[in-house]
């Protein structure tokens, strides 16, 4: 079966996961010419085994509210592969999760954490429920019943999940204590756990300091450099408010965050000052809007940064907040180069009118792929019980988006993607990521 032919049974099967069906085409539409360079994979059809998870675990989970209230929500794992290692990737608390979502992010993570080059397979998992408006000990509640039923399925060497969308540090604290409690084992089954017991340092910042890692890669391909450069940034979560950072470390000039109520655009610049104040109102849950009181700045209700002028767009918030038009805006107001720190956050319309613009464009999958790689260094850390310094790990984390970066650019050239140029990052990951699952699978036959 060909690739096309392969596509095709995945949308008429999943055609009611069209999240699912979104991430199964751009890879597959950008590995056709290494699948041409390797009939092995054809035959012993690779890719139609990759786009069937290895199973999916769905599971019920009650708790009580503050009221003393019945509530039930839904929990999933996804274990896609464990070609590379064991299954790793995070979960996520939000009411939009469902089978299509996870699996698009399960499937986006088996390459991503094949791009990086340590030992770790790919998964996702997470829950319908809504963190918004909860109480810290409703968020307790849930979280130790969903590790009452996620402890059956998952463990230190065979899935080992992480924090997304709603699961920061205190979620994965309570999730890790259940585990302990039930299981009596002091492990690494989670990753993103507090420093002073088994999290490894800069596991919170290396998301979003990794992608600006990654876009200093491709500024210095084009004589380029950070410095004075006006930077979009969407969301005011973990990753986004990381970026922001290291964007300001870099002498960059992140101009805006954004939630799912609107923008805050800062024409002077974030600085550290104000970076510091916008993670206290995130972790307190209080609006973004308080900002213009302290430091100035405009609340443009209801609407995207994308409209802004600038030089550099970091869409950091959740898949597809950046459609075609958006993406034509970003064009038009000279934006030369997006990088996904969130999951997907471009269509794929929006993905073609920048590149047609031949605005640099790097996936999420390569320039978000440093939160997932300083997670392998904590099951490393773990595993010896020996702890890195923040300099170490920070270190670690630039050589592993280097790599990324440079092997990505190298396989977008030998495949023959890279235009007078202009590099297409997006082939060279995908290609880069799928080899490396698919020479496993190869050598393991047909097991797996
Ligand atoms: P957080 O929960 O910390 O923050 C998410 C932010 O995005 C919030 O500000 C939220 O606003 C905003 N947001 C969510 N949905 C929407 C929406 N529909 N429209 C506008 N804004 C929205 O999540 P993370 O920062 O951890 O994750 C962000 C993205 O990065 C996701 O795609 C995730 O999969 C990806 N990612 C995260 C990694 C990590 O290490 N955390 C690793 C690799 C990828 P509000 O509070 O109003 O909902």
């Amino acid at each position: 079966m060909s690739i096309r032919q392969a596509i095709e049974k995945v949308e008429a099967r999943y055609a009611h996961q069209p999240e699912f069906v979104q991430a199964v085409k751009e890879v597959a539409l950008t590995i056709a010419p290494l699948y041409d360079a390797h009939p092995e994979f054809q035959k012993m059809k690779i890719f139609e085994r990759l786009v069937e998870p290895d199973r999916i675990i769905a599971f019920r989970i009650n708790w009580e509210n503050d009221k003393g209230e019945v509530q039930v929500n839904r929990g999933w794992r996804v274990q896609f592969s464990n070609a590379l290692g064991p299954y790793k990737g995070g979960l996520r608390f939000h009411p939009t999760v469902n089978q299509s979502v996870l699996k698009f992010l399960g499937f986006e993570q088996i390459f991503k954490n094949a791009l990086t080059g340590l030992p770790i397979g790919g998964g996702k998992g997470g829950s319908d429920f809504d963190p918004k408006g909860k109480t810290d000990s409703e968020i307790r509640r849930f979280c130790y019943a969903f590790m009452r039923e996620l402890h059956h399925y998952v463990s230190k060497d065979m899935d080992v999940p992480a924090g997304d969308i709603g699961v920061g540090s205190r979620e994965v604290s309570y999730m890790y204590a259940m585990y302990k409690n039930l299981t009596h084992e002091y492990s690494g089954v989670l990753t993103g756990k507090g420093v002073g017991f088994g999290g490894s340092l800069m596991r919170t910042e290396a998301t979003g300091y990794g992608a600006v890692y990654f876009l200093e890669n491709m500024l210095k391909v084009q004589n380029d450099d950070i410095k004075g450069k006006k930077v979009l940034i969407s969301g005011a979560g973990n990753v986004s408010l990381h970026a922001a950072e290291k964007v300001c470390m870099l002498g960059g000039i992140a101009i805006t965050v954004s939630d799912s109520k609107g923008t805050l655009y800062d024409e002077k610049g974030l600085n550290q000052e104000k970076i510091d104040w916008l993670k206290k109102q995130k972790d307190q849950g209080k609006p973004l809007t308080d900002y213009i009181e302290v430091f100035g700045g405009e609340w443009l209700a209801g609407q995207t940064p994308w409209h802004i002028k600038a030089d550099i767009a970091i869409p950091s918030a959740t898949q597809n907040e950046v459609d075609e038009e958006d993406a034509q805006k970003m064009v038009e107001n000279g934006v030369k180069y997006v990088v996904e720190g969130a999951n997907m956050p471009l269509t794929a319309k929006a993905i073609d009118r920048v590149c047609e613009n031949r605005v640099h464009y790097a996936p999420g999958k390569a320039a978000n792929a440093g939160g997932v790689a300083v997670s392998a260094l904590e099951m490393s850390q773990n595993s010896v019980r020996q702890y890195k310094t923040f300099d170490q790990i920070d270190e670690r984390l630039k050589n592993i988006m280097k790599n990324i970066h440079d092997s990505a650019a190298a396989a977008s050239e030998e495949y023959g993607q890279t235009d007078n140029g202009y590099i297409d990052y997006m082939a060279g990951a995908n290609i880069v990521g799928f080899k490396r699952v698919a020479d496993a699978l190869v050598a393991y036959g047909i097991l797996n």
